[in-house]
């Protein structure tokens, strides 16, 4: 079983890496476990939608992960159909994902409130021109 503290993989600032794309992507497993795992209460348990990555017998485990609150607030990660425990996570409060997935926001990629990539400056409706 892997622990975990999220902190020695993500940057100063609380980010996934982007130097690393391995440790990105182990990275961002991690950030999952802590997004569905942070808001439960110690000893609560729910699956997840990730597929268990164990390959028992040669074959691919069609297990879904679950995860865990325990009693000490580590978030474990575990696939009960061939019995991986994966990984436990502690020190993960601080983490953007510890209290589950982001707030609803309304739809407005032309504002600068969203965090994402600006929209290109030809989208919306064509300006309409008929004053020349
Ligand atoms: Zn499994």
């Amino acid at each position: 079983m892997l622990v975990v503290d999220p902190w020695h993989w993500l940057d100063a600032n609380g980010d996934l890496p982007t130097d690393n794309l391995r440790l990105r992507r182990q990275m961002l497993r991690i950030a999952r476990f802590i997004e569905y795992g942070g808001p439960l209460k110690k000893l609560e348990c729910r699956e997840t939608l990730m597929e268990c990555r164990k390959r028992p017998c040669g074959k691919p485990c069609t297990g879904l992960m679950w995860v865990a609150k325990t009693e000490r607030d580590e978030i474990q990660a575990f696939c009960r159909v061939c019995g991986n425990d994966e990984a436990a996570v502690h020190n993960w409060h601080e983490t953007e994902w510890a209290n589950g997935m982001m707030e609803a926001v309304p739809i407005n990629f032309d504002g600068t409130d969203n965090d994402r990539d600006p929209a290109p400056p030809s989208s919306g409706p064509p300006q309409s021109s008929t004053a020349n």
